[in-house]
């Protein structure tokens, strides 16, 4: 099958340190895009490419039918996000006996193999992928949570990126608690509280797990006094003024109402 470019996730090539562009099989051009995406996910940055399809591997040809890579290490959380996604990968460092440059190989199983199937075979059965037959060595990393092909990676992947963009981050689980004189906010630094009222309400917020599906159990206002207090722990002001209005006489019904339903119950 021909070699196609290696983009980035925002559409650049890829580049070799010359200037020309990197290539690799259609199906791992796929999938680095994806891998580079979550990476900018996680906020580690792009993918720094080292080699694509390429013969200059120390590895013996394994570059050579184009569904391997090599990338900069930056961390065992990225090799391991590189195995969820069904690739066959693993840190060559100096501190697992590597000698010639820190880096990461790594490989899908996508049917352009002929040159490094044995790796494939060889990471599955908790080798290193170096030596004859791949196997001079333990692999040193755990295997990733589910065996998964290529296309399930990728599929994988996308489903980490939809996780990491909800709101559930900007919703962090404070903690309220009695230091000495006052009530404080904690887990973001201590914030005072300004009233005794806020300090119930926050109380009633944050013991209502999963309050934003369960909105007859917190009220509007409430949320917006928590939200006021989350940003001040935050640092951020404010962007509306809606948390002014706490009308007391609805969230005492509102308790009430709640109360009652639990009777009915
Ligand atoms: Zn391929
Ligand atoms: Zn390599």
């Amino acid at each position: 099958m021909p070699f196609v470019p290696v983009t980035y996730s925002d559409g650049a090539p890829v580049l070799s340190s010359t200037g020309s562009q990197r290539v690799a099989c259609a199906h791992l051009a796929e999938w680095l895009v994806t891998l580079d995406a979550l990476n900018v996910a996680r906020g580690r940055g792009h993918v720094t490419f080292f080699q694509t399809m390429g013969g200059a591997d120390a590895s013996a040809g394994t570059h050579t039918c184009g569904s391997a890579w090599d990338m900069k290490y930056i961390s065992d959380a990225a090799v391991m996000d590189a195995r969820e996604m069904g690739a066959a990968v693993w840190p060559r460092l100096a501190k697992y006996g590597w000698t010639t440059g820190d880096h990461v190989h790594g490989l899908i199983a996508c049917g352009d193999n002929g040159c490094n199937a044995y790796q494939y075979a060889a990471y599955w059965l908790g080798y290193n992928g170096l030596g004859l037959s791949g196997v001079a060595a333990g692999d040193p990393l755990p295997k990733p949570s589910a065996r998964r092909t290529w296309r399930e990676g990728i599929a994988w992947a996308q489903a980490q990126m939809n996780t990491t963009t909800t709101t559930e981050d900007d919703m962090p689980r404070l903690r309220l608690d009695t230091q000495g004189t006052g009530w404080f906010l904690t887990d973001r630094g201590a914030v005072t509280i300004d009233t005794t009222d806020d300090a119930k309400i926050l109380r009633r917020v944050l013991d209502a797990k999963d309050y934003l599906v369960a909105e007859d159990r917190v009220l509007p206002g409430e949320i917006a006094v928590y939200q006021k207090y989350l940003a001040r722990a935050n640092g951020t002001t404010v962007t509306t003024t809606a948390g002014a209005a706490i009308d007391y006489a609805a969230l005492a019904k509102a308790v009430n109402d709640d109360a009652a339903k639990r009777m009915e119950n």
